[in-house]
């Protein structure tokens, strides 16, 4: 009999953009006249950089041709594309990372999943909450936790991230083995200080732990004072892995290129105590799991890091956080606190009281839709994030009807 994998039955359906959706079709039929601003989307709306597109294309136009025509590439990515990602987003900052650490993927969700294969099934985690999600149902996945109930599963360690600790997880009191961060945060839009992720880095030394960085909003960084990678602390190649991706950096979702980053130094330990290299187990479970990404993918990104892509990439992500600061600005004047928006494409409102009930206040009296903070974990309640992915106009729109809807829900 064909026995199967029973953890997956421990995971908690997520129903958070499905019970989106379905409040939203019920508002809609209701009041089919009524238009709706959507500030909930957790995907870029803005087209590729002229730069990748033009590269993109001339890519295509060589595989047309049986003398420049690539068929299966490196499964760790071109060297064009590993070399130019080394340059420019970590020797450029100081960050001592070699090409040959860099791991060219189709995104930071599968990279962030996978990389929990290489450890074992019974090490300590810690995880944010609130979460991206995907950090916590890789792990139930794959057995390394109890049931779940009410957003949460025995055996993993949560880090409350609230408006006490200004959205940064702070270090547990009990030993753990594998750390997730990620900064810009997701959904929060707080990012981690040098002081903060310095604070990391040494726990990860003292307690030979590891700690995986997604840094997936990383070009969105303003600040001058925040690291935009972990290897900008010291100490930090030995104890941690870096995951990126060009989704939100330059448009990529749809196209899918990302990269993890695993400096050699990185080690796991067998049971009886010898240390176990990363960068081999991640090379082996690449080369022997994946294929690569397409060559003409992996063009359009090297084009990121042209001097014409990097100026596309900084007005691409400018325009975004022209909206999250007029957002975040607009709920400030309104009297609600909110972190994030400035250093990301997210702002989290602090709304006080159930989430989902003033995610219905803003739909049926705004017409705007929000994502419940709830959500994303049990410290989410009593927030909402809004996403800064829009035209600006849609942006305007919606902050205008807020503005207007507001003061009422905050009276009754
Ligand atoms: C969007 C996002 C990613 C990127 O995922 P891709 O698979 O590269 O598109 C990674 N981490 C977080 C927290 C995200 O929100």
């Amino acid at each position: 009999m064909i026995h199967v994998n029973e953890n997956y039955s421990k995971l908690q359906a997520s129903y958070l953009f499905a019970n989106i959706s379905k409040r939203v079709r019920e508002f809609q039929q209701q009041h089919p006249e009524r238009k709706l601003v959507w500030m909930g989307i957790g995907d870029v709306t803005r087209p590729l950089p002229e730069a990748c597109i033009a590269a993109f294309h001339a890519a295509v136009d060589e595989m047309a041709s049986a003398d420049t025509f690539r068929g299966y590439g490196p499964e760790q990515g071109y060297a064009f594309l590993r070399e130019a990602i080394a340059v420019n987003d970590f020797q450029a900052r100081g960050a001592d990372i070699a090409a040959d650490e860099i791991f060219i993927s189709d995104g930071a969700k599968c990279d962030t999943g996978n990389f929990q294969e290489l450890f074992a099934a019974d090490i300590r985690i810690a995880i944010s909450d609130p979460v991206y999600p995907v950090y916590v149902d890789t792990n139930v996945m794959a057995g390394r936790t109890g049931a779940g109930a009410n957003g949460r599963y025995a055996g993993l360690t949560y880090l409350p991230c609230t408006a006490e600790n200004g959205y940064a997880p702070e270090l547990p009191k009990a030993a753990v083995d594998l750390i997730y961060l990620c900064s810009p945060n997701n959904p929060t839009g707080a990012a981690l200080t040098r002081p903060q992720l310095e604070a990391w880095v040494d726990y990860a030394r003292r307690n030979r732990a590891l700690i995986l960085f997604d840094a997936a909003y990383e070009a969105f960084i303003r600040d001058p004072a925040l690291p935009h990678s972990i290897y900008e602390i010291p100490g930090a190649r030995d104890v941690a892995i870096e995951f990126r991706s060009l989704s939100k950096t330059a448009g990529f979702t749809g196209v899918r290129c990302a990269y993890a980053v695993v400096p050699k130094p990185c080690m796991a330990w067998t049971q009886a105590g010898a240390p176990v290299s990363l960068h081999a187990l991640w090379l082996r479970r690449q080369t022997t799991k994946f294929n690569g990404v397409s060559y003409p993918v992996q063009r359009a990104a090297e084009a990121v890091f042209s001097t014409a892509g990097q100026a596309q990439v900084r007005r691409l992500t400018d325009y975004y956080l022209r909206n999250a600061g007029y957002v975040r600005e607009a709920f400030q004047r309104l009297g609600l606190a909110c972190v994030g928006g400035d250093n990301s494409p997210y702002i989290w409102v602090q709304v006080n009281g159930d989430s989902w009930a003033f995610f219905d206040t803003l739909l049926n009296d705004a017409g705007v839709v929000c994502t419940p903070g709830a959500g994303f974990g049990q410290c989410g309640e009593g927030h909402i994030r809004l996403s800064a992915f829009n035209s600006f106009e849609n942006t305007q729109e919606a902050m205008r009807r807020i503005a207007a809807h507001l003061p009422v829900h905050r009276a009754a």
